[in-house]
């Protein structure tokens, strides 16, 4: 019988194949109490070198096919079965409880578990207890000498149906036979929603159900760029997805033949697209899609992926790495941007009415300006190792420039004075993410070297909608003749005053907006790593002057969102 289901669009294709129910291997076993404690340590050993053993295929196998940084991972779970203190406790409650070496594992992996799940606001502490779960899952597999699922081992053209995918499980995904991936779990961000994308899978997460409908052999049909999946589709439906699969790969082709081409127009205007990154390992991303600069470093990863505050020393290593990795492409690095959504567990205020309103990015830099020195001190240091731009998130006025920016040039007069190089030619801007900002932008050019555009807050500030509450996503409107109004004066102020715009908000990197932006000069457009060989494509097919009647009569004349989308489609048929 045919079904729809609709999931989370997590990594863009098309696919038609057979399912694969991927099953949970049965792991139940029985609590038995034991004599020979040392036999059982010693079947705990086993488990634990084997377990060692299989890791370590997997992560060289990911090595191959994700590259090193994605197979980090599995140093995580490598050094899960090394832990001491986690081995010693289960061995320490074989002997004191004298239980068979399951049951021990069990209960000591629960409680590690348990304790990290209870940091809830913690995603560093999370991503521990998943990791301990899925090593947990590998060890209990050969004490029972129950064998997981080998993904590894399949050899025709699938789609696999699973509740959730370990990383382990992702790593070991052929991507010539696996076609696609549909899970019952997981959103945009999980793990295997990112590898996905690294290993250009389509996928659909968060379906919710689609293991309850499928068996072993159905033909299924998934769209991983609208999150569209049919269970058994209709010889229509299957010609329908066969020929999206074919337009998507031509189209795919086609932006693929990009990769080291220019960004220019069709009249040979050109742009710099770059790149937002998350972590250092997000490059490999950036450069693959040929992105010409990371446009956007959000550093606050740095200090949500930490159980306290990193160290000078640990934050000059990331920024090296993106800096090096970019090979003197330019890097802009934006300090910290906790608040609003972002919390840090170590980091604890009162609670505020209205968070995004309220006490985050440079305002918490500036007033508690150790933290913000610390992270100064780790980027210049790092400057002397590629092209880096620094960049203050969520300026409303002036002074907090002028302020920010004096504390950079202490920290450098410091480093100098220690003998520490740092390089002499560091561009220093500012997001443009409040209305206030974006109004006397004229005023800033003149002391800023850049600036970006952050619309995703830009926009919410200015319709005074709030970005992530779904029952007034009505108002949140990048094509708006107010925000297109808002970007134009910011992008003719900074030219005035010979400096560039770019856009870091996801408003650069979408299709129907990059005409207008085209249209209205912004230097830079910076995006997720996957948008920019088809946003290289469209432009490729803009005539630049074209385009700037399109915005300018998209400014003058048009009263609502709705006849600018009306405007773009006809100027860009
Ligand atoms: C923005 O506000 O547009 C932006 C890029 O910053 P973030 O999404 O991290 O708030
Ligand atoms: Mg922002």
């Amino acid at each position: 019988m045919t079904k729809q289901l609709k999931g989370i669009a997590v990594s863009d294709g098309i696919a038609v194949a057979k399912a694969y129910l991927l099953v949970e291997p049965d792991l139940s076993f029985e609590k038995r109490s034991v004599e020979n404690v040392e036999a059982e340590a010693a079947r705990l050993s086993d488990a634990l070198s084997q377990s060692t053993k299989d890791l370590q295929a997997i992560r060289d196998k990911a090595v191959k096919s994700l590259g090193e940084e994605e197979a980090q991972v599995f140093d995580a779970h490598l050094m899960v079965l090394s832990d001491p203190e986690l081995i010693s406790a289960i061995e320490g409650n074989i002997k004191d409880n004298k239980v068979n070496a399951e049951s021990a594992l069990k209960d000591v992996t629960d409680m590690f578990i348990g304790m990290f799940e209870a940091m809830e606001d913690n995603p560093y502490m999370k991503e521990r207890a998943a990791d301990i779960r899925d090593v947990t899952k590998r060890i209990m597999s050969h004490l029972l000498g129950v064998k997981l699922p080998d993904l590894s081992m399949i050899d025709e053209e699938v789609i696999i149906v699973a509740e959730d995918l370990t990383p382990s499980d992702t790593a070991q995904l052929d991507r010539h036979f696996v076609r696609a991936f549909v899970t019952n779990i997981g959103g945009r961000t999980s793990h295997s929603a990112i590898m996905a994308r690294s290993l250009e899978i389509p996928a659909v997460v968060g379906t919710k159900e689609i293991t309850e409908y499928v068996v072993e052999g159905d033909i299924l049909a998934v769209d991983g760029s609208e999150g569209d999946v049919i269970v058994n589709p209709t010889d229509e439906q299957v010609a329908d997805f066969k020929a999206k699969e074919k337009a998507f790969n031509e189209l795919k082709a086609e932006w693929d033949k990009l990769k080291h081409a220019k960004t220019v127009t069709a009249d040979g205007k050109h742009f710099e697209l770059a790149g937002n990154i998350g972590t250092p390992k997000d490059l490999d991303g950036v450069l693959g899609h040929g992105g010409e600069a990371v446009g956007l470093y959000r550093t606050e990863f740095l200090y949500m992926d930490s159980p306290d505050f990193p160290t000078e020393d640990e934050q000059f290593e990331a920024y090296k790495a993106v800096l090096e990795g970019m090979e003197g492409k330019p890097v802009v690095v934006r300090t910290m941007d906790i608040g609003g959504d972002k919390e840090l567990p170590y980091l604890k205020f009162p609670e505020e009415m209205n968070p995004f309103l309220g006490y985050r990015a440079i305002r918490i830099c500036l007033a508690e300006d150790q933290m913000f020195r610390t992270q100064l001190r780790a980027l210049l240091r790092a400057s002397v190792y590629g092209n880096l731009r620094i960049m203050f998130p969520m300026i409303a006025t002036l002074a907090e420039f002028r302020e920010a920016k004096a504390l950079l040039e202490e920290e450098k007069a410091k480093l100098v004075a220690e003998g520490v190089d740092v390089s002499d030619d560091i561009q220093v801007g500012i997001m443009i993410e409040i209305p206030a900002a974006a109004v006397i932008a004229d005023r800033f050019a003149k002391e800023v070297d850049f600036f970006s555009i952050g619309t995703n807050d830009l926009i919410q500030y200015t319709m005074a909608a709030d970005r992530m509450n779904e029952r007034v996503s009505y108002l949140y409107q990048p094509y708006n003749p107010a925000i297109l109004r808002l970007i134009k004066n910011v992008i003719d102020s900074a030219h005035a005053e010979g400096k560039w715009a770019g856009m870091c908000g996801e408003m650069a990197g979408d299709q129907t907006a990059v005409p207008l932006l085209v249209g209205l000069g912004l230097d830079e457009f910076s995006m997720s790593a996957t948008s920019i060989l088809r946003t290289r494509s469209l432009m490729s097919r803009l005539d630049s002057k074209k385009m700037a009647e399109l915005a300018a009569k998209a400014i003058t004349d048009c009263d609502t969102a709705d006849e600018v989308v009306a405007l773009v489609e006809e100027y860009t048929k």
